[in-house]
């Protein structure tokens, strides 16, 4: 269950899917699923694999670079622990899987669609998370 911080950042769910994800974040690694059946790499965690259907997996470290695939600025409502208007960019990583990450402190009119991005670990109070910064 997702709890607000005493500053108002949101607390990562818990659960056996996500927890190899969120505890990656603390060493400041990008951890996604690999299936180890038949390699796919799957993002966000999920139970099974959406290639062979196993519910094998490891946990596999990108390198941390990709591109703008989408992206938005989100003005409202409030999210907590964020300012308006808050960038955020859907990303190609470089081993083909995409993630949803904030990219706050980054002026949204440079936002593109296909430009290079990396990963850059941060905390939010208590919370070790990610977004991403422009290479
Ligand atoms: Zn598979």
């Amino acid at each position: 269950m997702t709890e607000t911080t005493a500053r108002g950042h949101n607390a990562p769910c818990s659960n056996r899917d996500f927890d190899f994800f969120y505890a990656g974040f603390e060493g400041e690694e990008l951890l996604v699923q690999r299936c180890t059946q038949c390699g796919t790499l799957r993002s966000l965690p999920s139970p099974g694999c959406g290639n062979c259907s196993s519910l094998d997996w490891e946990p596999t470290a990108l390198g941390g670079e990709g591109e703008i695939f989408s992206y938005v600025t989100h003005y409202h409502p409030p999210l907590p622990g964020f300012s308006a208007p808050h960038p955020m960019a859907l990303v190609t990583m470089d081993e083909g899987v995409r993630l949803l990450g904030a990219m706050d402190g980054t002026d949204p009119d440079t936002l593109e669609i296909g430009r290079r991005v990396k990963i850059e670990f941060v905390r939010r109070d208590a919370v070790a998370a990610y977004r991403f910064r422009y290479l």
